[in-house]
């Protein structure tokens, strides 16, 4: 079940006397309905920070999962398309694009691509979460106009080996992304690590 959201927005009309929504992209998860698969809140972060949203600019959110990222983008002032295949995950879109009061901005597209992009108006930014097989690289390839930022996040070994060899053929920037957690251990404390993700950006 998604947590019930208290309105981030009206929150933010009381600075200082209880939760409010910061300016800058990282929110936390737990403002996202979600079920688990969503981009964590420091990946959000660097992953918002390459695909770098301007005033006004479009965004197509592949694999949009719970729209974290295409909610964190409209609120960096542009639109977003999310496309998502699995249709328990659209509620969860849709319930945050509300819930951030983005509804008019953050369209939800249920559908897989590459197939689901053929109606989309062209975007300014493209974020691979999920689906990134060859083929859709290909149909980007193919269809995304020069200087179209692509930003694709990868946290298995067949995408990782996928990113890595885009990067070889293309340039651009191929980036590890390693944290670790404070956890207890014991009466102490040790690192937790996450996995490992690996971020392709470029500007086509
Ligand atoms: N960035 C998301 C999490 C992405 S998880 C968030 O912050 O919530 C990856 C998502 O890609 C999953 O929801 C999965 O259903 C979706 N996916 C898998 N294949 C896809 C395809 N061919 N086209 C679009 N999305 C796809």
């Amino acid at each position: 079940n998604p947590p019930q959201l208290q309105g981030p927005v009206a929150a933010a009309a009381t600075p200082r006397s209880g939760p409010f929504l910061q300016r800058a992209s990282g929110l936390p998860n737990s403002l996202f309905a979600h079920d688990g698969q969503i981009t964590k809140q420091q990946v959000r972060a660097l992953t918002l920070s390459a695909l770098a949203p301007r005033m006004g600019e479009r965004l197509w959110d592949i694999g949009a999962g719970s729209g974290s990222i295409s909610v964190e983008w409209c609120l960096s002032g542009g639109t977003a398309a999310a496309i998502e295949p699995r249709a328990d995950r659209i509620p969860n879109i849709r319930t945050n694009a509300q819930a951030f009061g983005l509804a008019h901005l953050l369209t939800v597209h249920h559908g897989a691509a590459p197939e689901a992009l053929a109606v989309l108006p062209a975007p300014d930014a493209v974020f691979v979460g999920g689906g990134g097989s060859d083929r859709l690289f290909e149909v980007l390839f193919q269809t995304l106009a020069p200087g179209t930022r692509l930003v694709a996040n990868g946290v298995t070994l067949e995408t990782e080996a996928r990113l890595a060899a885009l990067y070889a053929a293309h340039g651009g920037d191929l980036t590890r992304i390693e944290l670790a957690s404070a956890e207890p251990l014991g009466s102490l404390h040790g690192w937790k690590p996450a996995r490992p993700i690996v971020q392709w950006s470029v500007t086509l």
